[in-house]
């Protein structure tokens, strides 16, 4: 084996399999390196991706042997949850569950691997089990990894080591997160006895459901979600570090209570647990994006902050294989080109400009503030869940009329203005 690679990618997640696929497919020698013993053994996730970035380079992936997803979600379903109620916006679509398909649920224990050996069979070496401490940098310039006190040299090094980013944080090449746009995310897959899944969801074939849930358990930022796998769910939740701490709650403590709410408890009755993972995600979007490219190196992934949740739709494992693709182009280019300097890099910027990641990170830039407002958790739910009550509630006494309900229900809420503002505020940034 040489001792200098054209390009040496940190990571095997999806942006790290990703761009080694591409760089090794075009004929580079390319290392993937991963801490884990296998790819996907360490790495957090809902698991809900939507498909049109994996198509993009493996069009009906679906079909492959091994299959790399799960269930094909054609049932979205928005709830927002108080102590005791839960309404829901059900949106149901068959289109979502023909091909291309909309989404599908996703385990990393299988796609990642599933990733990584299209990556292999492409020509790039494996290092599994080997977690990389730092970078070898002469001056300026990034040459190269340090892993295990020996170093591995090439002409690029792509940043692919997730959310913590700390290969690029210890090396002062991006900064410490700021737990105001921090998350911390908790993943548990469940076990249901064979068929359950299909039985309590009311699924056929290899449809799926997700819910996303905000509100309770009430008082801290962030939300929960809940995905059907063939004969297991996900269900996990990202909570703000920031609510967190201020309030002094440990998200062990959330979560459990979470799962004893009356309407997700019985959706997960009987089962097991059979995983628990939990990690940092950067919430922060286009405004806390670190450098991407510079002498010798890229950032890809979650590694250089690609997330995106707007309350519908939770996404960064489309942004990480979509920006792993445009890392595997640019290291390509920049080995092709003997430049492997910020200049001769400086491609994945542009092309990641062009892309659906940057058009829609910049659309929805002032989506984290949106996020961060209190009553979103709290006294919006409780609002619609009562109006709600009070329409089906019946106890002989009658009903008054709908703007008494309306009335009655408005005291006691968010202010006129604050919804208005509110409104104005998220319609702004939609
Ligand atoms: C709770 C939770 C729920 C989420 N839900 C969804 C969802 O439903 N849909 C969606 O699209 N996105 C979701 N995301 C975001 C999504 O998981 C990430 O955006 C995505 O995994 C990023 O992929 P990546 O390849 O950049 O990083 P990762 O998937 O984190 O992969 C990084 C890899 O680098 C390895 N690594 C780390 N450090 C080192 C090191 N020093 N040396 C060697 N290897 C190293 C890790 O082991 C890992 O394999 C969720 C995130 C969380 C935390």
């Amino acid at each position: 084996m040489s001792d200098k690679f054209d390009v040496v990618v940190v990571g095997a997640g999806l942006a790290g399999a990703t761009a080694a696929f591409v760089a090794a497919s075009a004929g580079q020698q390319v290392i993937l390196a991963e801490r884990g013993s296998r790819p996907g053994s360490k790495t957090v996730s809902g698991g809900l991706l939507y498909t049109h970035a994996l198509a993009r380079l493996w069009p009906k992936f679906w079909e492959e042997d091994p299959c790399p997803v799960e269930r094909a979600i054609d049932r979205n379903v928005l709830t927002l949850l108080t102590p005791d109620q839960a309404l829901s916006v059900d949106h149901f679509d068959a289109r979502f569950g023909r091909p291309p398909y909309n989404s599908f649920s996703v385990l990393r224990s299988r796609l990642d691997p599933w990733v990584a050996g299209k990556a292999e069979a492409a020509g790039a070496t494996p290092v599994y089990g080997v977690k990389v401490d730092g970078l070898v940098r002469e001056g300026a310039r990034v040459v190269g990894i340090q892993a295990g006190g020996e170093e591995l040299r090439a002409d690029v090094v792509v940043l692919a080591d997730g959310a913590n980013a700390l290969t690029a944080r210890r090396s002062g090449l991006e900064p410490e997160g700021d737990p105001r746009h921090t998350g911390v995310g908790v993943k548990q897959v469940i076990e249901l006895p064979p068929g359950e899944v299909d039985k309590r969801f009311q699924l056929t074939g290899r449809s799926g459901t997700q819910y996303t849930t905000v509100g309770f358990p009430t008082k801290v930022e962030g939300g929960g979600f809940l995905y059907t796998n063939r004969d297991t769910l996900s269900l996990g939740m990202i909570i703000n570090l920031r609510s967190l701490v201020e309030r002094n709650v440990s998200m062990y403590d959330v979560l459990e209570e979470y799962k004893q709410h009356p309407f997700i408890a019985r959706l997960l009755e009987g089962g097991s647990l059979v995983e628990y993972s939990g990690c940092f995600v950067g919430e922060g979007g286009y405004d806390s994006l670190p450098p991407l490219a510079g002498d010798g190196y890229l950032l890809a992934g979650s590694a250089a902050g690609f997330f995106l949740n707007t309350g519908f739709t939770l996404r960064g494992m489309d942004f990480a294989i979509e920006s792993g693709r445009l890392a595997g182009e640019a290291a390509v280019a920049a080995v092709r080109a003997k430049d492997p300097t910020a200049r001769g890099l400086s491609g994945y910027a542009a092309s990641l400009e062009q892309s659906f990641v940057m058009r829609e990170l910049r659309e929805f830039r002032g989506y984290p503030s949106v996020f961060q407002n209190p009553r979103l958790y709290e006294q919006y739910p409780r609002l619609a869940a009562t109006l709600l009550d009070r329409l089906y509630s019946v106890d002989g006494r009658g009903r008054p009329p709908l703007r008494s309900v309306l009335k009655e229900t408005v005291r006691g809420g968010p202010s006129p203005l604050d919804l208005v503002r509110d409104l104005w505020s998220a319609a702004r940034r939609l």
